[in-house]
């Protein structure tokens, strides 16, 4: 079933005034938005519209008790011209994980794909060329309804916008092990793709970069020992002929890059763990010299190569040598532009059907 999803299109595209192949991730706004509202217990009215300001009512509760959560995706084109996303009904999935732990509304998985995929339909202009580029397309979810008081808020926008991403780290990164402050405990809010995880890694995220790291490998809550995940990726490593990557227990976002790596690795016949890792494995290891490679996974980044972790006073440096990791970017660039033929149909084309303007039709539905 195709969902009315309304499109009022700008008369006057930006597309043209801007450099998509250039402007930095997160600095320039496609055309539109996508928008609908929850209240009443249900999803109501969505549509694509210019991109504009969203009147906020001083009291909206995301301002105060911070219900807000969101995704990220790319969109590239393909080698016969076709915009396409990866995966995105794997966000929908997350996006529901992640509103459910916050106290907000689920949405139908069916109207968040048709949304992403017409809004990239809409889009398509302003998905970069350029191998390793990218429209990165951010749905989200936040808390409107005015209201003061501790209780889950009854009204709520889903929102998706974008912006043109080029590759982000395509040198190698240092990072930090974090031994004084964490990123989630058991029974927190570690597994939900939440504003407010964001909000308390930034002290400690800044506080790394001034001493010239790129950024932090979280270690777990309880004994500052078990790796979690860097910033915005998740980790894996190669030890002595094994990848590891941490098991998702609860404190780390499952990160839809590590699940398909992890596939991807499972299916060339590479033997994988997941397992808890403590940091002592890791400094056996570099002392065994058998710590043979470690590289971070997430949609912003794709694959990020690792050369150092500092923990404490130790350095651990990788290799130079990156087989693994080099494979994988590889392998996952070639699936998600369809060089390489998409054997696990992870790739999903854009809707670009709607050329039209679409006139409101009310739909709503129930979470
Ligand atoms: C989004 C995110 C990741 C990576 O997930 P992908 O689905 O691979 O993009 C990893 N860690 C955190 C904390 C994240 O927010």
């Amino acid at each position: 079933m195709k969902i009315p999803i309304a499109i009022h299109r700008t008369p006057t595209s930006k597309v043209t005034k801007v450099d998509v192949e250039q402007s930095p991730l997160g600095t320039v706004f496609t055309d539109h938005m996508f928008i609908c509202e929850y209240a009443d217990g249900m999803w109501k009215y969505p549509r694509i519209e210019p991109l504009a300001m969203i009147p906020t009512h001083p009291a909206a509760m995301a301002l105060h008790y911070g219900q807000a959560i969101f995704e990220g995706m790319k969109a590239v084109v393909n080698t016969e011209g076709v915009p396409v996303l990866f995966r995105p009904e794997a966000n929908a999935l997350r996006f529901n994980n992640s509103a459910a732990r916050m106290g907000m509304p689920t949405i139908d998985p069916a109207l968040f794909v048709a949304a992403v995929r017409q809004f990239v339909g809409v889009e398509h202009a302003w998905i970069p060329k350029q191998r390793g580029s990218a429209l990165y397309v951010r749905p989200f979810m936040y808390a409107d309804e005015p209201f003061i008081g501790m209780r889950a808020a009854t009204r709520y926008k889903f929102m998706i916008i974008a912006t043109p991403a080029q590759p982000l780290f395509s040198k190698k990164i240092r990072l930090l092990a974090e031994t004084n402050y964490i990123r989630a405990a058991q029974g927190g809010t570690g597994a939900a793709k939440a504003a407010g995880n964001y909000a308390a890694a930034i002290l400690p995220t800044e506080e790394a970069k001034r001493k010239q790291f790129d950024q932090l490998l979280w270690l777990d809550a309880e004994e500052h020992r078990y790796i979690q995940e860097v910033g915005t990726m998740n980790i894996f490593f190669k030890i002595a002929g094994k990848v590891i990557t941490p098991a998702i227990t609860g404190t780390i976002l499952a990160g839809i890059t590590r699940d398909s790596v992890l596939t991807l690795l499972k299916d060339r016949g590479v033997a994988v763990e997941e397992r808890p890792i403590a940091i002592d494995e890791l400094l056996q290891a570099a002392r065994d010299g058998v710590l043979e490679e470690a590289f971070g996974t997430g949609t912003a980044a794709g694959i990020t190569i690792i050369d150092q972790i500092q923990y404490k006073d130790e350095v651990l440096q990788f290799p130079p040598s990156t087989p693994v990791a080099t494979a994988m970017l590889q392998q996952l660039e070639g699936i998600k532009t369809q060089e390489q033929s998409d054997s696990y149909g992870w790739v999903v084309p854009a809707d670009t059907s709607v050329q039209e303007d679409v006139s409101s039709k009310v739909y709503t539905h129930h979470s």
